[in-house]
This record gives C-alpha cells, structure tokens and sequence, in this order.
C-alpha cells in the first residue's frame, strides 16, 4: 500500500478497532477532447495512479461515522432522512446515498474514513473520484446490480442533483472505467467507449498547475454553449439531421462562413476541428505514433486560445514555454480553461530540468509559485489488496 493508502487504512483500524474494507478511485487526466462533450464529440480521458481512498464498514446498526482525514472534519447523517450538511465532502457521498436510495436500495449505516493524494480543485476531478469510491464500494458491498457505465451515470447524477454541478460523464466515466497503458475514447452522444493504447515508455504524463481560476469560467462557458447552438440553429436549415457540432463538417461550415457571426464561426470552427482531431489522435495511438499525437495536443491548445477563447495568460505562457523544447512531446491547457494545469507528454529523463526552467519564468512573469504533478495512467475503481498487519 502506499502512504495515503496506508493512512486511511491505518486510521479506520485505530479509531474502530477492527479491520475495514479499503477502495480507491482514481482521478483523471483528459489527452485530447476539449470542449467537446456538450457538441456531442469525443473525448480522451484516462485514470490515473492518484485519487481517493475509502476505508468502510456496515456498522452493527448503530449510525455511521464519517472522518475526512483531508479536511480533518467528522460527521454522523442520519440515512433515513438525506439532507446537504456543512461539510461539502461529506455531501458527495450522501449524494451517491440519495440516487441509490432513488434506485429503491437500501443503504445500511457504515463507519469510513476518507483521503486522497489528489490535488482538489486543480482539474483532476477529485470530487468524481470521491463519488465513484463511494458508489463503487457501496455497490460492492450491498451485492448491488449495476455496472461500472451505469455507476458513472449514477455519480454524474448526483454531482448534478445534490451538489448542483451540471457537469458531464467524463470524469465519472473515467474514474470508473480507466484501465493502466490505455486511454477511453468515450462518444459523448452515445456513450460508447473504446479503449486505445498509450504507451508511454520513456515519457511521462506532467500537469502544471497554474495555481489560478479565473472567475470569467463560469459566464464564459455559458456563453460559449449559446454560439455552439447558435452555428447549429443556422447551419440546420441546409441540413435538417443536425442535431449538434458533432454533425457539422468543415466544409458545411466553411460554405456558410459568411452568413455566420465571426464570432459563433470561429467558436464552431474550434469544435468541430477538436472532434475531427481526437478521433485523428486515437488513430495516431493505434500506430503508436506519439509524435503526431502530441502535434495534435499543440493545435488544440491553439485552438483554444485563438478560436474558443477561453485560455488565460498563465496557460499559454506554459505552454508557449515547452513548445521548442525537444523534450516535450506535446502540451496544452486541459479543462474549461480560464485556468487550471496544463497537461504535457515529456520525456522522463527532462522532467526535472523542465519544471525548474518553467516554476523560475513562471514566478518571474506570473507572481505565482507553479505546481506540478506526475501521473500514470492506471485501473479504475477497485478493492485494494490489504497486507497483513504487522505484527507488532
Ligand atoms: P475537482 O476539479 O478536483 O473535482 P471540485 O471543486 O469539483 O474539484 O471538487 C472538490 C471537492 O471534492 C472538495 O471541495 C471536497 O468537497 C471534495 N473532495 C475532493 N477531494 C477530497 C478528499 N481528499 N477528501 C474529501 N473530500 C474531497
Ligand atoms: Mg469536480
């Protein structure tokens, strides 16, 4: 087990005396795929090796209690009578409790104790990988009959419904369904899936944390949702099986550039290259062609500053940064934008150099201190294998 592991194990047994199960679900990375969901595109997630771990227990009937070791919080809800509580962690769960619930399961009380080695916040998906531990385990341990899609459409509905998040499957979908050395091609509209290699020998998976949000996110996103049904309101009046961006092809949109406002043009142009260029990624990981794939992830980086706008300073100095280094195969902001981490494939041996070269320009230009994390791809939700304690 590794520490965090360790330590949420360590504190069940030391605060209940006996032994809990112990689960983990992983965060996620996105490699290609952005601003692509609500077209009804592709994306390109995959899980990675940090995330949340759940150590838990049915209780003997007595209520259950629930420790945060990362927010140092403990709570006692009361599952006959679901209700949001101070505690905002302790909401995700109870959320997963409340669709289970709505499915018509009983959930019995359970002791657990909760913590991750994931950055929260940063754009790794910290609350899907919570959500997902919670429903992977309850599941589990109830003998309850769903599979892990349908688990993901049951965690996205709760961020939805009880944290008031109307966020995608994405994150969910990942954290339940990653798989080490491979990455998810998810089909936003139908919820297909395929998986396709990454193997990145030699390379490594590197996040930079901007260490900012931009308050605009919000509207912004909003805002870029309206052009997006804007250009397909238009473009369906030459082609009445539009549905979305997803439907639209460049040629479609370049015979009509003009009829189009330049701004909802540009917003479509982005989207429905991004579509065209994931499903051209995952081509390029089936040749095991990395170079090409990280060429890609410098276009939709430029597509998301120039056309979709909605990268900031700090993200493009990141990645403005790395893109004559030898050493980084690909990058670009990952997420909604207006910050949050970029996302680069680097080569290994580089790693070190790169982030010390990046965190001294970056505090010079930005008046920020930089983050980095290194991932790997990895399984998704699973019971982990508990050594035997040591005999003491
Ligand atoms: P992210 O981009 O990481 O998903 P969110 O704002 O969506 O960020 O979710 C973060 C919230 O998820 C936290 O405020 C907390 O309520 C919950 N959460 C994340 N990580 C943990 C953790 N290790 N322990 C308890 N709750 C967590
Ligand atoms: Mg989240």
């Amino acid at each position: 087990m590794n520490d965090t592991a360790q330590r949420v194990y360590d504190h069940f047994q030391n605060t209940f005396a006996t032994e809990p199960h112990l689960y983990f679900s992983p965060g996620r990375v996105n490699l290609i795929g952005e601003h692509t969901d609500y077209n009804d595109g592709f994306v390109l997630p995959a899980a990675i090796d940090k995330g949340i771990y759940l150590a838990i227990l049915p209780t003997a009937g007595e209520p259950g209690r629930w420790i945060s070791l990362d927010f140092n919080e403990e709570v006692t809800p009361d599952l006959t009578r679901i209700a949001p509580l101070p505690q905002e962690w302790a909401n995700y769960v109870l959320g997963v409790i409340d669709q289970f619930q709505k499915g018509g399961h009983t959930i019995a009380p359970f002791h657990c104790v909760i913590g991750g080695n994931l950055p929260v916040g940063a754009g790794l998906s910290s609350s899907a990988a919570l959500e997902s531990v919670v429903a992977y385990a309850l599941t589990d341990l109830n003998e309850l009959d769903y599979d892990r899609p349908a688990l993901a459409l049951l965690a996205q509905r709760s961020e939805n419904q009880f944290i008031g998040v109307q966020c995608g499957i994405m994150d969910m979908f990942a954290s339940l369904m990653g798989r080490e050395n491979q990455v998810i091609r998810l089909d936003c509209r139908s919820l297909d899936y395929q998986y396709f290699p990454l193997h990145t020998e030699g390379l490594r998976i590197v996040l930079f944390d901007t260490g900012v949000k931009h308050s605009l996110a919000g509207t912004e996103y909003n805002l870029r949702r309206q052009e997006c049904e804007a250009g397909v309101a238009h473009l369906q009046q030459y082609d009445p099986s539009i549905k979305s961006l997803r439907d639209v092809s460049l040629s479609l949109l370049e015979a009509h550039r003009g009829e189009l406002d330049p701004v909802v043009y540009k917003r479509c142009k982005y989207v429905v290259e991004e579509i065209a260029r994931t499903l051209a990624a995952t081509d390029d990981l089936q040749r095991g062609d990395l170079a090409s794939f990280g060429t890609r992830m410098f276009e939709t980086h430029a597509g998301l500053q120039y056309d979709y706008e909605v990268s900031c300073p700090e993200l493009d100095l990141l990645v403005e940064l790395v893109k004559q280094d030898a050493a980084v195969i690909g990058a670009r902001m990952m997420g909604g934008g207006f910050g949050g981490c970029t996302i680069n494939l680097v080569r290994e041996e580089a790693v070190e150099a790169l982030f010390a070269r990046l965190a001294t320009v970056y505090e010079e230009k930005m008046g920020r201190k930089l983050a980095m994390y290194n991932v790997t791809t990895a399984d998704g939700s699973n019971l982990q294998e508990v050594s035997a304690p040591s005999v003491k």
